[in-house]
């Protein structure tokens, strides 16, 4: 396959003999041209776009082998056993091999005979390493997640500063570093550090057009991640996120019960249990896993049907990352988020808490005010995610919740007032339930203790359920018309912004409450998956496939997605192929996956014509 001059008619041939892909996406093609004539390249691509096509390509495309570096060691297995599988040449040396294995590598790596070698970037920089690599023909470097040579960013890997050498060392062999991080600085770092400011710079959209977008604030979040999971995604694989260790195990433990596979992920557990849960989401079909923000970085897995956060994260970069972790294969997929009153305490009181320094701290504050902007926000949510990453959507998106289902604003200035005076005049040394107690005229023992039931505004609230009132607290707080007490207690006071809405000089509207989400965005009782283009009719047969590639995937030991992954399934019941010619037409059917697989599913297909 190695030929001396390279075109992009190679290239193209390679995506759809091996790859069985009919054309190249996005940018893919002038990355890959660029990188087969011999250019460095910078590419920013949203997780899902297809980074991975980028150095694979001119890889095979150019003579001897391509060394990708890559910072998760424990996820070389799987990208290498995705290329076996397209019968290609690749392998990785790292710290968990013995001698005998990395000999053998290393020996296959001198005689020419691997197209990709994956290793971490402390094993490349080795001087055995490097003395081995100066005797081998190489293709080219990408250094993928090269967003750890960043500082500013969140993944800073020491080891990817040492990668620099590679531009002096090796200055014929084309570099190509690939991240998803999106924003500027670091994209700047990124370029500095690598000496990679010449190189030609590729940035795609951010957009995950196929990704839907709700955040809602239901009275039971648990119950509503149920009833939401039930009605769209019955068998799926998804990721739960929660704040603590506790809540993961609690979550896991519950969702289990319910009847789901869900499966605990924090860093309290060991290795080995994080591992083996994480072999098992990768591997196994429809499984959930329950995880702090510990669980995710590097995993590839392209069906990812859905991401729930039932804690608020602590910014928008966080929480499009992680929400960027579902629907890789750019299928329709959910990213669902509930919050309420009590995150939005939480995080306030504890970043007043947090012994950061002063500006730390006010940069750590903005950027939850502005993830509590978006929560609270009552237009198009993708418009408002692609703006703070610098990305303008020129018309609402169309596929979030308040493109679907255009939230109600109602004139909450009444109501704030009362509730702003019933904060001042109980001292504002009390939480939100207890002045909502007040303004609903309970009749506690706690409110007579302290004579509140003599106030002027006890009992004034009774226009509102508790529930109403403690939704317009958390707005009020999330607009910082009130603060929350350091003592840890929860305490509310009122701050400058409250003077102008309670002399009366400016008005206020409100998100009306959505009770929520899980029945709200379901479009009425219809029982849908996210898969959308899979027909009610059809159900027997994508199970029947999925079932098939169950039963392969074991035998070969591999991820189910790495015999076929759920959109090369969707295209055969779409295609519904009747022999090897029609077959090889499905996207994600190359020439080895053909022969190797082909037949039996063939067969499955006909089984259910
Ligand atoms: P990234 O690394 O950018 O997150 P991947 O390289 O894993 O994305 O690609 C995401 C998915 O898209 C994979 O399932 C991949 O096979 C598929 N894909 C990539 N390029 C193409 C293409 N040109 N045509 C069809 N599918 C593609
Ligand atoms: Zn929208």
């Amino acid at each position: 396959m190695q030929t001396q001059k390279m075109t992009s008619t190679a290239a193209l041939e390679i995506l759809q003999t091996i790859y069985g892909f009919d054309e190249f996406r996005g940018q893919q093609q002038a990355i890959v041209d660029t990188v087969i004539a011999g250019g460095d390249a910078l590419v920013l691509m949203p997780t899902g776009g297809g980074k991975s096509l980028c150095y694979q390509i001119p890889a095979l495309a150019r003579p001897g082998t391509g060394i990708i570096i890559s910072p998760l060691i424990a996820l070389m297995q799987d990208q290498v056993d995705a290329l076996k599988a397209l019968d290609l040449n690749a392998a990785f040396i790292n710290s968990s091999m013995d001698a005998q294995s990395v000999a053998q590598t290393e020996n296959a790596l001198l005689a020419g005979e691997i197209d990709m070698l994956y290793v971490a970037p402390e094993r490349l920089l080795m001087p055995q390493m490097l003395s081995l690599i100066d005797r081998c023909q190489i293709a080219l470097f990408a250094i993928d997640e090269a967003h750890c040579v960043s500082q500013w960013g969140h993944d800073f890997r020491r080891e990817y500063l040492g990668l620099s050498i590679l531009s002096e060392r090796y200055p014929d062999v084309p570099r190509i570093a690939l991240t998803a991080t999106a924003d500027e600085r670091s994209r700047q770092e990124i370029a500095g550090n690598l000496q990679l400011t010449e190189a030609a710079s590729f940035v795609s959209s951010f957009d995950r057009p196929n990704i839907r977008y709700a955040i809602g604030e239901p009275d039971n979040a648990r119950e509503a991640m149920l009833q939401f999971l039930d009605t769209h995604h019955e068998g799926d694989a998804g990721i739960v996120y929660c704040l603590s260790r506790k809540k993961v195990e609690q979550t896991a433990e519950w969702l289990n019960k319910q009847g789901r596979t869900a499966l605990a992920y924090h860093a309290g557990l060991s290795a080995e249990e994080r591992q083996h849960n994480q072999t098992r989401f990768l591997r196994e079909d429809g499984l959930i896993v329950v995880a702090t923000i510990a669980f995710g970085m590097g995993i590839d897995k392209p069906d990812v049907r859905f991401v729930v956060h039932l804690n608020l994260p602590k910014s928008v970069e966080a929480y499009y990352q992680e929400t960027g972790r579902a629907g890789r294969d750019g299928l329709p997929s959910n990213a669902w988020m509930a919050y309420g009153l009590q995150d939005v305490i939480n995080l306030r009181s504890m970043m007043a808490q947090s012994d950061a320094d002063e500006q730390h701290k006010r940069l750590e504050n903005h950027k939850l005010e502005t993830m509590l902007g978006l929560a609270e926000l009552t237009t198009c949510r993708r418009q408002a995610l692609l703006s703070y990453f610098g990305d303008t959507l020129e018309e609402p998106c169309g596929n979030c919740d308040n493109c679907l289902h255009p939230p109600h604003t109602w004139d909450a200035t009444e109501s704030a007032r009362k509730a702003l005076s019933c904060v001042y005049r109980t001292g504002q040394r009390f939480g939100v339930s207890y002045v909502v107690d007040v303004l609903l005229g309970k009749d506690s023992e706690r409110i007579q203790r302290f004579g509140h039931e003599r106030l002027s505004t006890y009992g004034i609230g009774k226009e509102h359920s508790a529930l109403e009132w403690r939704n317009l607290f958390r707005q009020l707080i999330a607009r910082g018309l009130l603060a929350v007490d350091v003592d840890g207690h929860g305490s509310v006071m009122l701050t400058e912004a409250a003077r102008p809405v309670l002399k009366g000089i400016e008005t206020l509207h409100l998100r009306e409450l959505t009770v929520a989400t899980g029945k709200r965005q379901g479009s009425a009782g219809r029982r849908k998956r996210a898969m959308a283009e899979i027909a009610e009719h059809d159900q027997p047969l994508w199970n029947a496939l999925r079932g098939l590639r169950k039963q392969l995937s074991d035998v070969a030991g591999v991820p189910a997605y790495i015999v076929f992954n759920d959109s090369t399934l969707a295209d055969m019941i779409a295609i519904k192929p009747r022999d090897r010619t029609e077959m090889a037409s499905v996207s994600g059917v190359g020439q080895h996956k053909l022969e190797q697989y082909g037949d039996e599913f063939l067969e499955v297909i006909r089984e259910h014509a």
